[in-house]
């Protein structure tokens, strides 16, 4: 069987306890492949390769680190097909979804950070009559990146590259769930001649390897995107070293229906937004609330679509929906299905696993569910499901509308569907929600902020903000002479 290996200081290499997890396909529901169990030992190692290869990428110009990563962008472009396959595989998502949306996104990761580092300037503030400021922006020194399973190359270099780009040398983890294309990526650093201890990707469990790097005092920023929970906790635990932290945690979005939207945009979105990736991205629209006027129309028209969605094995070319990622994650989903008929809701479609034919006759499938009838404060309503399941609520004012959208603890994106200008910008503003998109869903720009606000997280990932978060300010004021 596949054994992975950590890339530290610009090699392939065991764990040095040679311990090893399995590593399941969520389409067939087989280990077919061992990744590596690292402990603070082997993130010791990985932090003195970050140290020791600092001075000289913090002293590279932007443009010559810029290089060296379009190089990666270049060679991860190469192996498109390969890492489409190899994220499908570990993930269970269609290999349609993984060429067109995951791996191409992961090089414009790269390739955008490489050139927008030769953008940030640094800026200068003139005091009439007195002098001038002016600040330097440096590379923050070791910082460690934590990332989840539902988007794993694509959220792996979301924080990788604008690490890199601004100087930093990166501890990374990607989650012990879906490593495999992040071991793709360090043979196409090497490849592309980073220079070692520079990236350093360390595989293993959040509790041992994730938590080393949180603990670690040489660390001096986490980018972390996953649950609240888990959040939660690297920021009790980081507080006291005075880490800057970035986190991007849950969501429950809400998609607000209004009777003078595009009918057919908003429907063929809206089946996406549900139900893309199996439900598992952390800007799926969970909670559909449809004016009145056109409540049962939508939901005959959506029920008629999503319960003849095609749920196939990853390499099926006809597959919509694939494998959700894991056995446990299955079975959350399921009992909050099971939650949600205790609290009265009915299920208009879906609610159970599909058994597929051999070989895929223990792999994770569910069918698309769409539940109506909930109240919008009962737990279904309020708690990430982060599964291929929806619910269904018509409401009749704006008023009540934003009350039941805002009502959770989360507030990471939002969508509005209407053709009303005004009330448009007016429900937008107040969403509580770091991203709102009008009549579209999953546009992005990677210029532009990306995170959330209340339980969602803390700061902003994308463009300037990224950067920002990867240096440190320094002012420096000089008295006119
Ligand atoms: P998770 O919190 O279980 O794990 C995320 C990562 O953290 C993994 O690499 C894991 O190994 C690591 N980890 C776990 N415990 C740790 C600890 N104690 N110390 C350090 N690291 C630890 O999340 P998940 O199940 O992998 O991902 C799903 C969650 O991610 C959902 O809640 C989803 O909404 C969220 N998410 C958020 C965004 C965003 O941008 N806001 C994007 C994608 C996913």
């Amino acid at each position: 069987m596949e054994k992975l290996r950590n890339y530290i200081d610009g090699q392939l290499i065991a764990p040095k306890a040679s311990k090893y997890i399995d590593n399941y396909e969520p389409a067939t529901g087989k280990v077919y492949s061992l990744i590596p169990d690292s402990d603070e030992t082997d993130i010791e190692l990985a932090v003195q390769a970050a140290e020791r290869a600092f001075p000289k990428w913090a002293g590279l110009s932007g443009e010559a680190r810029g290089k060296i990563m379009q190089k990666v962008a270049d060679g991860i472009e190469a192996r498109m097909q390969e890492f489409a396959e190899a994220e499908a595989k570990d993930n269970g998502k269609p290999v349609s979804l993984a060429s067109h949306v995951d791996i191409p996104r992961a090089v414009s990761n790269f390739s955008f950070f490489a050139t927008a580092i030769r953008h940030f300037a640094n800026e200068s503030h003139y005091m009439e009559g007195v002098g001038f400021n002016y600040t330097t922006r440096k590379p923050i020194g070791i910082v460690g990146c934590i990332s989840p399973w539902n988007l794993p190359l694509y959220l792996f270099s979301w924080k990788i590259a604008p690490a890199l780009a601004a100087g930093n040398c990166v501890v990374a983890k990607p989650s012990e769930i879906t490593p495999y294309t992040a071991y793709l990526l360090s043979e196409v650093c090497i490849e592309a001649g980073m220079p070692a201890g520079v990236l350093n990707i360390v595989h293993g469990l959040g509790t041992s390897a994730g938590d080393a790097i949180v603990k670690h005092k040489k660390i001096k920023a986490i980018s972390f995107t996953g649950g609240t929970k888990t959040g939660e906790y690297i920021a009790r635990t980081a507080a006291p070293m005075f880490k800057k932290l970035s986190l991007e945690l849950g969501g429950k979005n809400p998609n607000i229906i209004f009777a003078d939207c595009d009918f057919d945009d908003m429907l063929k979105t809206t089946i996406r937004s549900s139900f893309a990736n199996q439900g598992q991205i952390c800007l799926c629209g969970s909670r559909i609330f449809i004016e009145r006027p056109i409540y049962e129309k939508f939901k005959e028209a959506f029920v008629a679509k999503i319960s003849k969605t095609n749920v196939s094995f990853p390499q099926d070319p006809n597959a919509q929906m694939g494998a959700v990622v894991s056995k446990p994650h299955m079975e959350k989903v399921l009992s909050y299905v099971e939650l949600a008929k205790e609290e009265g809701g009915t299920i208009l479609t879906g609610g159970k696993q599909i058994h597929l034919p051999a070989p895929h006759d223990q792999g994770y499938y569910l069918e698309p569910t769409i539940i109506e009838g909930l109240a919008y404060d009962c737990r279904t309503n309020q708690e990430e499901i982060f599964g291929p399941v929806v619910t269904i609520t018509p409401f009749d004012t704006e008023e009540e509308v934003l009350m039941m959208a805002n009502s959770t603890s989360y507030g990471l994106s939002a969508t509005v569907w209407t053709q009303h200008l005004s009330r448009a910008h007016r429900v937008a503003d107040r969403l509580d929600a770091g991203l709102v998109w009008i009549n579209d869903w999953l546009v992005r720009d990677l210029r532009t902020a990306f995170g959330g606000v209340k339980a969602s997280g803390v700061g902003r990932e994308g463009g300037w903000e990224a950067l920002r978060f990867f240096t440190e300010p320094k002012n420096i004021f000089v008295k006119n002479g």
